[in-house]
């Protein structure tokens, strides 16, 4: 019996009921700290789907009538469900994804407040009237929640990035169908089970597993689906707005991202180390705002690469349940290779291997967090999202040419910069072609903040006063004839 086995849900949840795939197939979850499976989940398909979107879509008006407080009790019953249960939950996520504990514990803690975030901001989803240009008229608008949501997820951030879909669509009123990531799906699941503890009609919150492919195409066709809430892959989303578009649906897009780090001569070097260690490592460099450029100014180049390497050299290597590990494993065999790949590539092209290289002693999905120095541009890592623990560090001369170099790429999703100089913190801000700036800071995510990228990255801001603005449609009415 492991801690989390009773939130465990090996079946999905359709009009409010645990059922398995027609055809009775499942998918084995696994653990990627040591490849045994953990449980496994329903493979479902386009069937399922139609009915799932179906039961979200005879929820909605029921639902979307609620007073604006038995909705807002409801979220509160689930930000306290899953505060409540937030050591199994980051057992669970820790157990299926792999990463360390405390990032798991934070991720659930995260979740928790954004449900709690959006059940506040659904108090302030205020219309507006307008002075009318002419006489004997009112002019006012009103917002509506926009129907039935369908949401798909990540395996990186299983919870928390279902937690910043979910919070505003049951916030505004909407209804939901969602599909977590096949490889990581009981983080996911576990929203459903707590969504019909704390008292959401059936319905309100559907959670299916299975086939992308067969669910995605189901989800971007059927006309009942109003809006797609997608966080996952450039080339995924990409696909998604492409088969969407003949329903014409609202679509938000949280895609990958290739964050620029830059290091001036100016910057505090213990301060800009401690940084890139965090926005490097964490979650073994599998999330979408890691570093994945490392750019740091020739005065200061040889001192940080040090420094950084000697800490990237200690940093424990572990199983994401054991005491103190820093890095966990990678997601899969296919993460694997391709870090392995990307290590050889930026080696051939000159690159110096400052520290690691290699898969871990540790066996299995273990990569050793890696240093590579005098990166070029010619290297893979410099154009693809790198998703895994290897750092590349770029030597540059001047302000301009750092800022360049940053924006040289089709994503625009997070990125950072050490400097004292105040004047050069905001040539920053003016000049980086990002949606999230980190000056002298990494942990810059909280539910407060308009969390999304420019150009490929994405569309739309999750979590902020505007999360909730996507799952709102603003109706303008004019009563004449006064
Ligand atoms: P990642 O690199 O995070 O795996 P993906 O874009 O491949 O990024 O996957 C993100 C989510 O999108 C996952 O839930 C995955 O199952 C889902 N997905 C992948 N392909 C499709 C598709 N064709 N239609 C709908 N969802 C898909």
């Amino acid at each position: 019996m492991t801690s989390f086995a009773s939130l465990v849900r090996e079946a999905n949840l359709i009009n409010g009921q645990w059922v398995a795939a027609d055809s009775g197939e499942t998918i084995d979850v696994t653990d990627p700290a040591s490849g045994t499976t953990i449980a496994t989940v329903p493979n479902a398909g386009q069937a399922e789907t139609k009915r799932a979107i179906e039961a979200a879509h005879e929820a909605f008006p029921a639902y979307a009538g609620l007073t604006l407080s038995e909705r807002v009790a409801l979220m509160r019953k689930l930000h306290d469900a899953i505060q409540d249960n937030l050591e199994p939950m980051a057992q669970m996520l820790t157990a299926e994804q792999g990463k360390p504990l405390a990032e798991a514990r934070a991720e659930v803690g995260s979740s928790a407040a954004y449900v709690l975030w959006f059940a506040e901001e659904a108090r302030r989803t205020n219309g507006a009237t307008i002075p009318s240009p002419i006489a004997g008229r009112k002019l006012m608008t009103t917002r509506h929640p926009v129907g039935v949501v369908a949401a798909i997820t990540p395996w990186n951030f299983p919870s928390s990035m279902l937690a910043r879909k979910l919070g505003p669509a049951l916030a505004a009123g909407c209804t939901a169908v969602v599909k977590p990531a096949t490889a990581t799906p009981l983080s996911g699941l576990v929203w459903g089970h707590l969504a019909e503890e704390c008292g959401f009609p059936s319905g309100v919150v559907n959670v299916l597993t299975g086939s992308a492919r067969a669910i995605g195409g189901e989800i971007t066709s059927n006309p009942k689906v109003r809006k797609i809430t997608f966080t996952g892959s450039t080339e995924i989303g990409k696909q998604l707005l492409a088969e969407a578009a003949g329903t014409v649906k609202r679509m938000s897009m949280e895609l990958g991202g290739n964050a620029p780090f830059i290091v001036f001569d100016d910057a505090d070097l213990d301060k800009a180390v401690d940084g890139a260690i965090i926005a490097k490592f964490r979650n073994a460099g599998q999330t979408c705002i890691c570093t994945n450029r490392l750019f740091v100014q020739a005065g200061i180049y040889d001192r940080f690469v040090a420094a950084f390497a000697d800490r990237v050299a200690s940093l424990k290597v572990a199983p994401g349940a054991e005491e103190g590990s820093e890095q966990g494993p990678l997601v899969d065999d296919a993460a694997l290779s391709k870090i392995e790949e990307l290590v050889a590539d930026a080696l051939a092209k000159g690159g110096d291997l400052v520290t690691g290289g290699s898969r871990h002693d540790r066996g299995g999905l273990f990569y050793q967090p890696t240093v590579i120095g005098n990166a070029t541009v010619s290297m893979r890592v410099t154009d693809e999202e790198i998703f895994g623990p290897i750092a590349p560090v770029y030597r540059f001369d001047s302000e301009d040419e750092a800022i360049q170099a940053a924006n040289d790429t089709n994503y625009g999703l997070a990125s950072y910069a050490f400097t004292t100089d105040l004047g050069r913190a905001f040539r920053l801000q003016d000049r980086l072609e990002y949606g999230l700036i980190g000056i002298n800071e990494v942990l810059i995510v909280a539910p407060e903040i308009p969390f999304g990228g420019l150009k490929e990255s994405g569309l739309g801001k999750e979590g902020s006063w505007q999360g909730i603005d996507d799952y709102l449609e603003t109706k303008y009415t004019c009563i004449g004839g006064l």
